[in-house]
């Protein structure tokens, strides 16, 4: 099954929970800024997603979606 992890980096206030609470370690911060001045989270170990959806539950500010692809 792959998966496909999006983030909207412009909503994204770069507290961090997304990359703290997925059990897989799927996110990293970014080195990037976006236009908030925030360290938005990367993807960067997508195929380790059990869809859990701890991301998008958790985030506060709506930015994380993990579709699943057939
Ligand atoms: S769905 Fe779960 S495993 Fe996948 S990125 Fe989100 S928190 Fe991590
Ligand atoms: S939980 Fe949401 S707002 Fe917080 S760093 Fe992750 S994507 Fe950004």
């Amino acid at each position: 099954m792959a998966v496909e992890i999006m983030i909207d980096r412009e909503l994204c206030t770069g507290c961090g929970i997304c990359i703290e609470f997925c059990p897989k370690d799927v996110f990293e911060r970014s080195e990037d800024l976006n236009r908030y001045d925030n360290f938005y989270p990367k993807v960067a170990r997508a195929e380790e997603c059990i869809v859990c959806r701890r991301c998008e539950l958790y985030c506060p500010d709506f930015a994380v979606s993990v579709e699943e692809k057939s």
